[in-house]
Parts: structure tokens; sequence; C-alpha cells
């Protein structure tokens, strides 16, 4: 098992040592195959997203998903979110830690190895490395190199093109948050909003710094995630794993294996080769146990089945296994099926609750209104007497149209015989138990109503205003108000 140190990637250096530059070699096989994968739908979601068109109408914006940060809105595809629907983002964030929590307990930091965006940047900047660069050896020369006109020119071209991804990634982020077509036009010709700039220059720089020099850091010293996971993981989560029992005593070559046959050692099966760490993001040596710089890349398990096959053994001396998999094995024994470590009571729990609140939220989603009224009394003054004895109310009343098109609806008094209402721009003789409003398309319509009612009756009155959308989906909301008297004797 790993010294402590060791448990946090940096071996017995201190945590403050100089930073030893990684130089991940090139490799092929089934989970590079998979990084591959996932780098290509989780960069094509997040460049492509803000050019896809929906049409919502002439009344609102026809970009797919779009944050409307000046409008107070969130568009997704068929779903728009107004702020006092917020508890859908906050829905679908807790959806997501759990989602993370879940994969966790399955997969171990499989969100680390492939999706989270350091992982994803800091794999594109790598190849980019490697294209101009060359691979492992050639760039170690090259660092080592005296500076001269061929080192120079790699290097600028480099970093020119790792300013390039950067900017395109910070650029690609401000069109969430506008119509993509427009702010493209007027940020490349320079009549976009200062924040803009600002925006993709903060969000370039960090990509620059945290794709092209920090890298491995930023995972062993710099996110919380590794330790959070610590508490995640447990014997049963499949972690990425060097059976030990199966390759130790290592062997360097066959004289070394012969000298551990002849004192009846008995040879393992890594050959200590080195090319786990060779291929490693990180740098580190998964032969030390499980250790916090690891993100579950899976890149040294292809490394080192590529050499059993050569070497002629089986695979899988590096492999994702549980901890408790890798002690009966080491046993002799056989390890647990897959579905038995997927499907346990703690996996269930988690999956059970992340489904219920997806479930809980398309309900509430396919179920919700598209108007909604709300009702403030004015208070100065409270109430009116009328030369007829009647008693008058006044109210703000505002009634929120969440459809992109205009709707007409009607207004009525639910409760409080007797009264009747009439708007500011209406008068006494116009009064009736209903009103109409026109409201906009996605907007709210404020409407200043008077409401008299016979004098004589309780100090406080509770009723109801009703509204009602005067189109064939007849949506009604309701929304409680109170209505005041003097008291008796006054
Ligand atoms: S790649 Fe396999 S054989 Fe080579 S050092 Fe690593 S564990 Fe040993
Ligand atoms: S030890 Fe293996 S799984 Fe862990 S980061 Fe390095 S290559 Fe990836």
């Amino acid at each position: 098992m790993a010294a402590p140190e060791d448990l946090i990637g940096v071996g017995k250096k201190s945590l403050y040592a100089k930073r030893e530059p990684v130089y991940p070699q090139k490799i092929d096989g089934r989970f590079r195959r998979l990084k591959w994968l996932v780098m290509a739908v989780t960069l094509t979601i997040y460049y492509l997203t803000p050019w896809l068109r929906w049409d919502r109408g002439p009344y609102a914006p026809d970009q797919a998903v779009l944050i409307d940060l000046a409008g107070r809105r969130f568009y997704m595809f068929g779903i728009e979110i107004w702020p006092h629907e917020f508890y859908y983002v906050t829905g679908l964030l807790v959806m997501a830690g759990i989602g993370l929590f879940l994969v966790t307990s399955v997969a171990g930091r499989a969100w680390c190895g492939y999706a989270c965006p350091q992982t994803v940047w800091t794999d594109v900047y790598q190849h980019v490395e490697r294209w101009i660069d060359g691979d492992r050896n050639a760039q170690i020369r090259l660092a080592k190199a005296p500076w001269g006109p061929a080192k120079v020119a790699k290097r600028m071209t480099k970093h020119a093109v790792f300013i390039a991804i950067a900017l395109a990634t910070g650029g690609a982020w401000i069109f969430y948050f506008a119509d993509a077509p427009t702010l493209f036009r007027d940020f490349v010709t320079g009549q976009a909003a200062y924040v803009a700039y600002a925006t993709v220059g903060v969000l370039a720089a960090t990509t620059y710094i945290l794709g092209g020099f920090m890298r491995e850091q930023v995972c062993i010293y710099m996110c919380p995630w590794p330790r959070i996971q610590s508490a995640m993981l447990d014997e049963k989560s499949l972690i990425v794993t060097y059976k030990q029992w199966r390759g130790e005593p290592r062997s360097r070559g066959t004289k070394k294996a012969a000298t551990l046959e002849d004192l009846g050692l008995g040879v393992g099966d890594c050959i200590d080769c080195n090319q786990c760490v060779a291929v490693c993001p990180t740098g580190i040596d998964i032969r030390n146990g499980p250790q916090v710089g690891c993100i579950t890349c899976a890149l040294c398990i292809d490394a080192c089945d590529k050499v059993m096959t050569r070497i002629g053994r089986p695979r899988g001396l590096i492999d994702y296994a549980t901890l408790d998999d890798c002690a009966i094995e080491a046993a002799g024994g056989t390890p647990k099926p897959l579905w038995k470590t997927v499907l346990r009571p703690r996996t269930i729990i988690y999956f059970a609750v992340w489904a219920s609140i997806g479930l809980a939220m398309l309900f509430a989603l396919g179920g919700r209104t598209r108007i909604d009224i709300s009702a403030q009394q004015d208070r100065n003054p409270i109430y009116v007497r009328l030369s007829d004895g009647e008693i008058r109310n006044s109210y703000t009343v505002k009634v929120r149209n969440m459809e992109a098109r205009p709707r007409q609806v009607e207004i009525a008094l639910d409760g409080l015989a007797g009264a009747k209402a009439w708007s500011i721009d209406g008068s006494r003789e116009s009064a009736a138990r209903s009103t109409k409003l026109d409201v906009p398309a996605d907007s709210v319509a404020k409407l200043k109503l008077f409401v008299a009612a016979p004098g004589s009756g309780a100090a406080k009155e509770d009723f109801s205003f009703k509204v009602r959308s005067l189109d064939d989906e007849a949506e009604t909301a309701s929304v409680e108000s109170r209505f005041e008297r003097p008291e008796a004797g006054q």
C-alpha cells in the first residue's frame, strides 16, 4: 500500500517542490478510444450548442440554448424558465451532483478521467504538443536542448495554437448569453459590450494557464473533488488497480528473472518496463497503489495490456477492479460479476433519488400553467369610504404570460359578495365582477384595480383574484387577497 505522501501523487517530495514536467507518451487502446469519443462529444456539444436554432415564434429568441440575463430567462429547446421557476435549475444542479455521486460509487473517478473540462482541455493541449514537438522522448530532448531557431519556432507555434484554442474556448462561452450570430458579428467588428471582451479574456487566460501549464497540478493540488470522492469511494467501487499479487516481484530482463527464479522467489508478470508511468497524464506510478493523483483515465491499462500481449501473459495486470475483488482474486477466488458491482444498495439508492427528482421535475414541467397572477393591496390609504357608503380598496395586479404569444385574459373577483372592480383607466360606472386585460407575449402586464364592496361586513374579508386566458387553452390561476373595511363604530 502506498505511503501517505504517495497518496497525493507526489512521492516523497515536499508539497512545495518544483514541478517535474510530465510528458505523457502516445498510446492507443480501448480506453484511449473511449477518451477520444468522450472528448469529441463534449467539445462538439460545448462549441456547437449556441449555434443551434429553435423556432419559438416572433416574440422569443430562436437560439436553442440561451441564458438571457437581460431578459431574465433561460431557454433550453422547448423549455423556457422564468426567474420565479429557478427551482428547476436548482433541481438540475442537484441531479448533476447526485449523478456524480452515482458514477463515483460505481466507477470511481470516471468523471475526472473522461469528462472533466480540465481533463479534456489538458488532453487537447497534450495532443497539440505531441503533433508539434513529437512524442514523449522527442519532447524531453527538446526541453533539454539549448535555445536555437528550431526550438524557438516550435515553442512559438505551440503557444500560438494554445492561445488560439484558449480564445476559442472563452469565445464559445459568451455565445450562451446572447444571440450567437449577432454577438459574433459585433465581437469581431469591435462593437460588442466591454463585458464580452473581458469574459473572453479571463476564460482564455484561465484555459491557457490551466491546460497549457498547470495541467495535473490542478487535479492534485487545487481541485477539491478528489478529496470529496475519497469519502464516496468504498471497497466496492471500481478503480484502476495494479494487481501486485500478480505483478510482484518485478523483473526487468531475463537475467534478473533467472536470478529470482534461482532464489526460488518466482517472477511476477510486471517486467518493470515503466510503460504505465510513461503514458500517465499525471505522471504517477499506479503500482504504488490508489492515489489522489490518479484520475482513473485507464491509459495505463491500455499500455500494460499491450506489454502483456507482447510477452504472452494475460491482459489485466492493471485493470478496473474493486478492492473487494482484488482481495478475492489475490486469494485465488473468482471476482464477483460486474452487475453485482453496479447493482448494490448504495447505487440503487443514489439512482432512486436521482430518478425521483428527475421525474418530479418532468411532472412539474408537464403540468405547469403558462399564466400566473399576483396582487398587492395598496396600503396608503387602506380603504376609502365612497359617497354611497361603499368601501373601496385598491390593488396592483400583475398577470404573467409565459407563452411566446400575446394573450387576452379575464381577471375576476372570487368571493367578496356584492363587490365590483374597475381599472384605473375606467370609471365606477363600468365596474363589474370581471375585467379583461391584454398581456403581451412573454411578459408581465400590470393593472391598477379598484374594488368597491358594501360597507357592512367584516373588517377584514378574504377573497381571490382569478385569471383565465381567453383562448382555446383557458388556463387559470388565482391569488388570495384581502379586503379591508373600517372597524365597527369608526
Ligand atoms: S506497464 Fe505493466 S509491465 Fe510495464 S511496468 Fe507497468 S505494470 Fe509493469
Ligand atoms: S495511473 Fe493510470 S488511470 Fe491513473 S491517471 Fe495515470 S494513467 Fe490514468
